[in-house]
This record gives C-alpha cells, structure tokens and sequence, in this order.
C-alpha cells in the first residue's frame, strides 16, 4: 500500500510512469457476438494468442514493472484455460485481480478466485446455456460463494424499459450493484487508422448508439431513482459532459498498460493502439516511441471521442479526491 502511494508520487511529482493497472485483453476469442462489440467489426489481427508460458511471463514482466492492478478483459476471458493459473499466479504476485466477463462461463471456481467480478449483462439471457452457466447463474453462485459480483450493461436503442427492469430487479435480489454504460466507438481491432475508419465505425453502430447527453441524462435518471443498486458514475459522466479525457488530461500511459491477446502493448490505450510495438514490455513501455505517445496521450485526433472509464480511472489514480472516489466506487462494489 505504502509503495503504491509512493509510486502515485513518483508519477505525480517527478513525471516517472508506472503501470499500476493492467488492462489485459487475455483473449480476442468469445463466446458470444454482441453487435456494438469491436470483435465484430473485422478481423482480429492480434494473433496469434499467447500460450501459457507466455501468458505467465507476461504477468511476471507487468508485476515487475509495478503493476497492482490487472483487469483481465477480452473478448470472453474465461474462454482461456489458463485463467485459473493466471488468477493465482497474481494474487502470489499480491495484485489485485479484476476480471469482466460475459458470465457464460464452464468454470465458476476461476472466477471466485478473483478479487472484483463484473458480469456484463447485454443480451437476453440464453437460460439453457449449452456453455456452462448463464450470467444469471454465474452470479447466483457467486453470490453463495460469499463474493460481491457487479453487473455492467450497456444502453443501446435496443434496450427496452423490460431489460432494464430486469437487471435492477436481479441486482436487488441479489444484494449486488449494477453500472450502466453506453455503447462507445473504439477501433480497437486495428492498429493503423485513420478518422475514415473512425467515421465508418460509427456508421456501422449508428443504429444502436443513443445521443451522449440523452444516454447520459437517462442513467443519472436510473442512479437517482435507484440508489439502492445502481453504481453512481457521476465524476465518470461529468467528465465526459466537458468533453472526455482530453480535457480532464489523459494520464493513461503514465498509470496504465495495455496488452492485446498476443502480448503486444497497445498505445496510448486499449480501444485506439495507435502504436503497437513488440519486444520485452518494460524496453516497449519505456522507449522513444512510448515516450512520443505519452506527450500526446489525450490529445490525439481520436481522443475526442474517448469514453473510456478504465482509462479515466488510471489517469484518476493521480488526484487525490478522484482517487478516494475510485476506491470508494470499488469498495462499494465488493461490500
Ligand atoms: S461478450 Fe464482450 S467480447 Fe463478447 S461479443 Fe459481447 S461485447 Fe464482445
Ligand atoms: S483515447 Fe486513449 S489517449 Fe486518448 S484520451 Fe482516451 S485513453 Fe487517453
């Protein structure tokens, strides 16, 4: 803890970068194909997928760079065997383990090893899974297992007043808290692009994409009335009312690092790995072209667009009041 709040220093007062928190898309492959998700928007060109011997040095190279935080994302994370290895081998490394995942899951015992849980809840349930178990038994079985899942979803124009319903009415049955987002345009399946592509994925997610300020009003309007289970994303959406994370000042690469399921760091961030070079993460994460990335992280042509709340969280981690609204955000999820 001491070391953390040193390291916060570091990065704060004397410009140092380092990655508290991981974001690890252990995985491009899943179980599901949501149609706002970037796995459906072409070919995932971040292959081929790392074994478990790789996976594992992956893990030891980000904890010896610092990391204390690893959110293991995907696609569908479960979907790796290994995840179960990786889960221990992270708590051994005494990080804290984050992991969001779709909740059709084969082993429920991996995910009860993990610290914070979210399932996201986007679809109409499958209820005789052919998978394993469906979100909703997923999370039963969490919640009998003495741990503190959340729920995260996302409000498209697909989602009906009933789905809503829905998820506040298991939320409040299972005494757990729900987060609701909106659909996000990122171009995260590509690692060259351009304001075109940015363009055409907009195009593609125009029909499910609810304007900003009304998507926003209508989740401040579910908080409000639901304070009980609804997970309060005020700071999150304020700052995303004043124009993102390039105004409020992208710190993402200074506290953050990102992986893509082959192993390659993408910069400055997951949903826009403008550069992704490859080599020994600490030489990538440290180098000449890091460091570019750094001075424009935020201010980059896609930045404006950035509704990343894994990246506000990390370039929160500097202030001391957003820091204490974090953990507070956190410890309410696991409480
Ligand atoms: S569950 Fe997640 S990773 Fe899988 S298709 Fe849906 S949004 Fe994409
Ligand atoms: S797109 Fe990336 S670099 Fe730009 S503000 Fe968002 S997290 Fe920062």
């Amino acid at each position: 803890m001491i070391k953390t709040f040193t390291d916060i220093l570091k990065i704060k007062y004397l410009k140092k970068s380092i990655p508290l928190y991981c974001h690890w898309e252990v995985t491009f492959r899943c179980n599901l194909r949501c149609p706002f998700c970037t796995l459906q928007s072409g070919k995932n060109i971040w292959q081929p997928e790392l074994t478990t011997i790789e996976a594992i040095d992956i893990l030891k190279q980000v904890k010896d760079m610092g990391s204390k935080i690893i959110h293991f994302v995907g696609g569908e994370p479960t979907i790796r065997n290994d995840l179960d290895e990786l889960a221990e081998l992270a708590k051994q490394y005494k990080m804290m383990t984050m992991i969001t995942s779709n909740g059709y899951v084969k082993n429920i015992n991996t995910l009860k090893k993990i610290d914070l849980v979210r399932i996201s809840l986007t679809r109409k349930i499958d209820k005789k899974s052919n998978i394993g178990l469906n979100p909703v038994e997923t999370l039963e079985e969490l919640v009998l297992a003495g741990k503190t899942p959340s729920i995260t979803t996302t409000i498209s124009t697909e989602t009906k007043d009933s789905d809503i319903d829905f998820i506040l009415g298991l939320a409040r049955r299972l005494k757990i808290k729900v987060g609701f987002y909106y659909v996000d345009v990122g171009l995260s399946h590509l690692n060259c692009f351009s304001p075109t592509d940015l363009e055409k994925r907009k195009e593609e997610l125009q029909h499910l994409i609810i304007p900003r300020n009304e998507v926003l009003e209508k989740i401040n309007n579910l908080y409000t009335k639901n304070k009980d289970v609804v997970l309060n994303q005020n700071r999150f959406f304020q700052m995303i009312k004043k124009g993102g994370l390039s105004k409020y000042g992208c710190r993402a690469m200074d506290t953050a690092i990102c992986i893509k399921a082959n192993g390659q760091i993408a910069m400055p961030c997951i949903e826009f790995p403008h550069k992704t070079p490859k080599g020994k993460l600490s030489e990538v994460y440290n180098s000449t072209c890091a460091k570019e990335c750094r001075k424009e992280q935020g201010e980059y042509w896609f930045c404006k667009e950035c509704g990343m709340s894994c990246m506000y969280s990390a370039s929160t981690l500097l202030s001391i009041i957003e820091l204490f609204s974090t953990v507070k955000k956190y410890i309410k999820q696991i409480i």
